[in-house]
């Protein structure tokens, strides 16, 4: 298949697309995502620098040379990580790694002067190889002088899709912010309301098993950079209270046992979604008979 092909293409090693680019610096490149990124290009055949938490005495000898400076720090420290990029040869590609896209990106564009580019990998650490992920890529300037890297990506086998940072900002206060926040408090309720989880799964049918599953996948990852993705951005805790007033306005419906405004509510989020309430159904269906698969095994 093509996931086979492209895991063992990752044993032998990827064509190199940019053989005379200056040694790639991934700044906190000692870290998770650092790690993943700095292998996929030596793999290529790039020779890779880190420059990470202790390294800042030598940080002109480590970035003099660079021909790209990758920066893959905590979200809360990125900008002012950038802002010490300041000496960066004038050809070098400036980029970044974080969740968030608007305020690094100005930051990388304040600071230097060559071409700029802000990534976002869809994806976690632990993914097997890159076939099939998405890099979300936002142009900041001379877009010319680093499509090699994108095309290098796609070599990975990434697929790309460019957005500007505000749209991806935008998406992710829902993709992102409300959705871990959600399971974020719906965690806290479960602690505190205490049920014992052996019994929720004994009772559960496989959709409720999946909820409990994306819920609980998260507190078993970090906490600094969920609280950092939920926190981001100012327009993230304005959607979110806007879920709070939306979940209080549907309490009352209840205390006010008013079953026709439910069904009026209903009926306006069913056709918002319209083609895709079907659609999803019959694709939650597939999941889940692929879910009650794998635990029975
Ligand atoms: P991480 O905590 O594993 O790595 C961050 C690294 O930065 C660490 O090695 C840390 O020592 C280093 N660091 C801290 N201060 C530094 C400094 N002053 N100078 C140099 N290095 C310093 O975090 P991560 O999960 O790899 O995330 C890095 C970036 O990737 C973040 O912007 C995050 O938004 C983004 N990201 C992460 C994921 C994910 O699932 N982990 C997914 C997409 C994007």
């Amino acid at each position: 298949t093509m996931r086979e092909s492209y895991s063992s293409e990752n044993d032998s090693g990827f064509k190199c697309l940019n053989p005379q680019l200056r040694p790639i610096v991934i700044v906190g490149g000692h870290g998770q995502l650092g790690q993943l990124f700095q292998r996929m290009f030596e793999l290529s055949g790039y020779q890779v620098r880190i420059l990470g938490r202790d390294d800042w005495h030598r940080a002109d000898e480590i970035l003099h040379d660079a021909g790209m400076v990758v920066v893959s720090v905590p979200i809360h420290m990125t900008e002012a990580i950038i802002a010490k990029l300041d000496q960066l040869p004038s050809d070098c590609i400036l980029t970044d790694l974080t969740s968030v896209k608007s305020g690094p990106l100005q930051a990388m564009l304040e600071v230097h002067q060559g071409p700029v580019v802000g990534l976002h990998p869809m994806f976690g650490p632990n993914i097997p190889s890159l076939a099939k992920q998405v890099i979300v890529y936002t142009d900041g300037r001379n877009p010319e002088s680093y499509q090699w890297l994108l095309e290098q990506f796609q070599i990975w086998g990434a697929s790309l899709n460019r957005i500007s940072a505000i749209e991806h900002d935008q998406g992710m206060t829902l993709i992102q912010a409300l959705r871990h926040f959600t399971s974020f408090v719906y965690g806290v309720h479960l602690a505190e309301e205490d049920p014992q989880i052996e019994q929720l799964m004994s009772l559960s049918s496989p959709i409720y098993r999946l909820e409990l599953a994306m819920v609980g996948r998260l507190f078993a990852q970090d906490a600094q950079l969920y609280a950092d993705i939920i926190m981001s951005a100012p327009q993230n805790l304005a959607m979110i209270k806007r879920f709070h007033h939306r979940f209080g306005e549907a309490i009352e419906m209840l205390e006010r046992q008013d079953k026709e405004a439910f069904k009026q509510a209903f009926g306006q989020v069913e056709s918002w979604f319209g083609d895709y309430a079907q659609y999803f159904l019959v694709e939650s269906q597939g999941l889940l008979r692929q879910a009650n698969d794998s635990t029975q095994r």
